[in-house]
Order: structure tokens, then C-alpha cells, then sequence
């Protein structure tokens, strides 16, 4: 095959396909190239004995205006699900008991989760000079406005919910930037938050919310739908050492697919895939400056998914629960997702989402399956008050590589990628080792590096 395109993107998980289908909208000729022989990525829901399973990412926040536009872009081609609002309890594990994340003044001053001292103190925050350090961990950054406890039972289980990772090895403005602004900008977060809640939005801003959103019938539904509105033939699936060489006008694209060479031409290249693919992917690259994009860490995470036709443990009635490391427990954390999402289990089951790893135990990734078994029944028996462990489902899905950490290399690899770009006019280094993990931050990224891509000359393309 040989074949002339505009636009070669690489990797067709959530932000390929979301660069796609908006390639598409914008009449652009473009090709995915995927190593797979499927699209999705991380993403892939599973049916299984009447359970909705996610093997990746579960829920996501709708923080980002591009999902909800992305959703009226499908025309009710796939259906955004946002979370039932009876269960918005959090729970967080403290001396071995579940307690509840405070949701309003009153339950915030009679919390166990947070010292005396730690909520006086709290009253003065937003009175506090603001940080000037711009590579300053979040570890710190709580412990300097918020206190230790507050770091301890609300951020450390919150990034264990998100990054699988560690306060002290996150850089606040690459990890968390909206914290950080809300500091930079109004001088304190409870301050910035109260301020920006009665700003003037406009229409776009509006559709940007806290909500917690699914897609009914799983996320695969989602993108499924956008390989299809994208047009399936052009995606090349099950593609093998991928190589990008810049040429004068185009950039040579060269792979396999079983065996059979390749070769695309393309005068835009967008990847989307890892920091640890790119070695490979772009060998012109000198290694001293593939060196600080690849230097990046990533969290791994072993995602457990359980399902009971009949469930007799605690009461469901909330999110889930997070588990700070101090707690010293094998798993991080336990989402009720039959509560959260409709026909997830079958009616007066439940299905519950465990999972275990991030950057500070690793260990557990290298066990068998059976050892991880017997781990999770251990902690789910105790902690979801179950007598009998006689799930009807239990599947254990493996990401070595789950989530990137945005730490302090963040400035080098951002120095490193605007270079890149800025000398090899067309290449886009995207996906998730910038911009944000999460889907929403995946989403807005596809979106405007399809904007990107639109609004350069479009050059008459020889076949
Ligand atoms: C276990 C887990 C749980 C998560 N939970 C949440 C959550 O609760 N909420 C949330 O918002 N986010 C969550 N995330 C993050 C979210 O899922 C990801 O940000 C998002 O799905 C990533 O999409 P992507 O397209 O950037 O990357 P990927 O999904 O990794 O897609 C990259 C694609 O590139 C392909 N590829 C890789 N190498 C090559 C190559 N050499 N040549 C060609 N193709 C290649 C891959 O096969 C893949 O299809 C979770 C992630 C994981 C792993």
C-alpha cells in the first residue's frame, strides 16, 4: 500500500478517534494508523452474565466544555450517562472505617477525617501569600495552605482516584493546573472557587460541569460510534513498526501490516500514543532530546471488576470509596458502579470496580492472578462488610503503563515537544503525555488538534 493523505494520526484510543471524527467534520483527508486490531485504546466495555464491565476507564468529569459538545456532535448517536445524584457520597478509609467526604460546612467542621488545628486553619486560607514556586509539588502546596491532614485524607486519596500517583512526585501546575491558577490567579482555593462560581459564562463555558459521565451501554458505545462517524476505511488497523521520517514536503510514514509494507505520505503527522512508543516511532529524533520526553514515569494499575447477582455486603449508597496510602491497605480504592450507572448489573446485584497498583505499590503488578485474587477478597471482605466472597464475576485487567505522572521533567519534555514541532513544521506530539490524563482533557485535545489541523492551507494533494 501507498497512499498520499493530508493528516496521518497515530493510535486510535480516545484521542485518535475524537482527531478523526472532527477531521472528518472538517473535510480534511486524513488515515489512523493502529497497532491493534481494534479501535478504543484503554477504553473496552465487556458484557458479561448481564454485567457492564469496563476494562479501562470507568466514569469520567465532564470538567471540559468539549464533552458535552462532543456528545451534541454524535446526534444521539451514543448517549452521555452522567451519574445518579442520590449516590454522590465519597467515602474515605481512616483507621480502617469509612468516613464521608464533607460536603457542606456543616459536616466539614464535624469530620474525623480532618485535624482541629487543620479546619481553624483552614478559615485563614484564603489569606495566605501564594506560592512562587512554579515546580512546586502538590504534597507541599496542600501542606503549605491546607495543612496535614487535609493532604492526607482529601488529595492523596483523590490522586490515587486519578493519577494512581503520588502528591510528592506531582508538579502541581502540569498535574492539577486548574488548582494551581485558582492560587495564581485569585490568591487562594477557596477564594478562586467561590469567585469563579459566580463568574459570568458564557453558553460553551455552561456545558463545562462537575458531573460524573458514562455512556449507557459502556464507553466502547462511545467509541465505537466515533470510528464509525469518522468512516471505518479510514483506519488502518493491526499496523507494526510504525516509523515518521520528515521529508521536504511530506513526512514518509512506513509500517507493516502482516507483513505487507506500507507507505504513507502525509503532510501533517499527529501522534497519540505514549511517551515510550516514540523512540521508535521517531527515529530522526536526537536521543538527547527523546530522552526528556521519554523520561516520563507511568503509574501502573490493575484494574478488578466484581459482580454479585445477589448482594448482601454494606450499603451502596454513594460513589465509592478511596483509600489514603497511610492506611497501609493492597488496594486503592472501590467504585460502586451498579449505584452510579443504570443496567450495569442485573436487578438486586451489583457490580463493584477495585483497583490496585500506582506508583507507590507497584509489587502488587507482578503477582498472578490468583494472588491478587485472594489479596482483593481479603480487603473487599473487610471493607464491604462480606461474609461470603461468591462473586458471580471477577476479572482482573492489567495497564503497565496506565497513567503518565506529570512531574517535575514536565519542563524539559514540554521544551522538548514545542522544539520538535516548531523545526518539523506538521508533526504534532499530542495524547496523553501532555494536556491532561483524564478522558475530558482527551477529548478537548482531539477536538482542537483537529481546529489546528483545519486551519492550515489546504494544499492540493498529487495521488
Ligand atoms: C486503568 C485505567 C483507568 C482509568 N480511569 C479513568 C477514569 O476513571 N476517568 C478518566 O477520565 N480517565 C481514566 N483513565 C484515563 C483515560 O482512560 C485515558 O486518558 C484515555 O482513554 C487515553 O486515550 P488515548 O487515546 O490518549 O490513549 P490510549 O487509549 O492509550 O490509546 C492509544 C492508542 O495508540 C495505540 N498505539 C500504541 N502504540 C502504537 C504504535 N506504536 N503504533 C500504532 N498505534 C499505537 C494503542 O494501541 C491505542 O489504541 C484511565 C486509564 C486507565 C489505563
Amino acid at each position: 500500500m501507498d497512499k498520499t493523505v493530508h493528516t496521518a494520526v497515530i493510535g486510535a484510543g480516545l484521542t485518535g478517534l475524537t482527531t478523526a471524527f472532527y477531521l472528518e467534520k472538517e473535510n480534511i483527508d486524513f488515515v489512523v494508523l493502529e497497532k491493534e486490531d481494534r479501535i478504543g485504546g484503554v477504553i473496552r466495555t465487556r458484557s458479561e452474565n448481564g454485567f457492564i464491565v469496563e476494562e479501562g476507564p470507568n466514569t469520567g468529569v465532564l470538567k471540559e466544555p468539549e464533552v458535552a459538545m462532543l456528545f451534541d456532535d454524535l446526534d444521539g448517536t451514543c448517549t452521555c450517562e452522567t451519574a445518579s445524584e442520590k449516590v454522590k457520597k465519597r467515602y474515605i478509609l481512616k483507621n480502617g472505617k469509612w468516613q464521608p467526604l464533607p460536603m457542606n460546612p456543616i459536616q466539614a467542621v464535624k469530620t474525623p477525617l480532618f485535624t482541629g488545628k487543620d479546619k481553624f486553619r483552614l478559615l485563614g486560607e484564603p489569606f495566605q501569600r501564594k506560592g512562587d514556586d512554579p515546580l512546586e509539588t502538590l504534597d507541599k502546596m496542600v501542606k503549605r495552605r491546607m495543612g496535614e491532614s487535609f493532604l492526607d485524607f482529601a488529595v492523596d486519596p483523590f490522586i490515587l482516584g486519578v493519577y494512581a500517583g503520588d502528591p510528592a512526585a506531582l508538579v502541581t501546575k502540569y498535574a492539577l493546573p486548574k488548582l494551581y491558577n485558582l492560587e495564581q490567579n485569585y490568591g487562594s482555593f477557596i477564594g478562586g472557587a467561590f469567585k469563579k462560581k459566580f463568574e459570568k459564562k458564557d453558553h460553551i463555558e455552561k456545558k463545562a460541569t462537575k458531573k460524573v459521565f458514562s455512556v449507557r451501554g459502556g464507553l466502547s458505545n462511545l467509541t465505537e460510534n466515533l470510528y464509525r462517524s469518522a468512516g471505518k476505511s479510514r483506519f488502518l488497523l493491526k499496523v507494526e513498526d510504525i516509523t515518521i521520517i520528515p521529508g521536504d514536503d511530506f513526512f514518509v510514514i512506513k509500517g507493516y501490516i502482516e507483513d505487507e509494507k506500507i507507505t504513507i505520505r502525509a503532510r501533517n503527522v499527529i501522534t497519540t500514543t505514549g511517551s515510550y512508543t516514540l523512540p521508535g516511532m521517531l527515529p530522526f529524533v536526537p536521543p538527547g532530546v527523546m530522552e526528556r520526553i521519554e523520561k516520563m514515569h507511568h503509574a501502573p494499575v490493575i484494574q478488578i471488576g466484581i459482580g454479585f447477582d445477589k448482594w448482601q455486603g454494606r450499603k451502596l449508597d454513594g460513589f465509592g470509596g478511596l483509600i489514603p496510602y497511610r492506611e497501609k491497605r493492597d488496594i486503592l480504592g472501590v467504585l460502586f458502579i451498579s449505584s452510579l450507572l443504570s443496567g450495569r448489573a442485573p436487578s438486586g446485584g451489583a457490580l463493584l470496580s477495585v483497583f490496585a497498583g500506582g506508583t507507590r505499590r507497584p509489587g502488587i503488578f507482578e503477582k498472578s492472578d490468583s494472588e491478587i485474587e485472594s489479596l482483593v477478597e481479603k480487603e473487599f471482605c473487610s471493607l464491604m462488610e462480606v461474609k461470603e466472597f461468591n462473586p458471580s464475576m471477577f476479572r482482573i485487567f492489567r495497564y503497565r503503563c496506565a497513567i503518565p505522572q506529570y512531574g517535575r521533567e514536565s519542563v524539559q519534555k514540554l521544551e522538548a515537544l514545542e522544539m520538535l514541532q516548531k523545526r518539523y513544521k506538521g508533526l504534532i506530539i499530542a495524547g496523553n503525555l501532555r494536556d491532561g490524563i483524564g478522558m475530558a482533557d482527551r477529548i478537548k485535545q482531539g477536538r482542537q488538534l483537529a481546529e489546528k489541523i483545519n486551519l492550515q492551507p489546504r494544499h492540493k494533494i498529487e495521488k
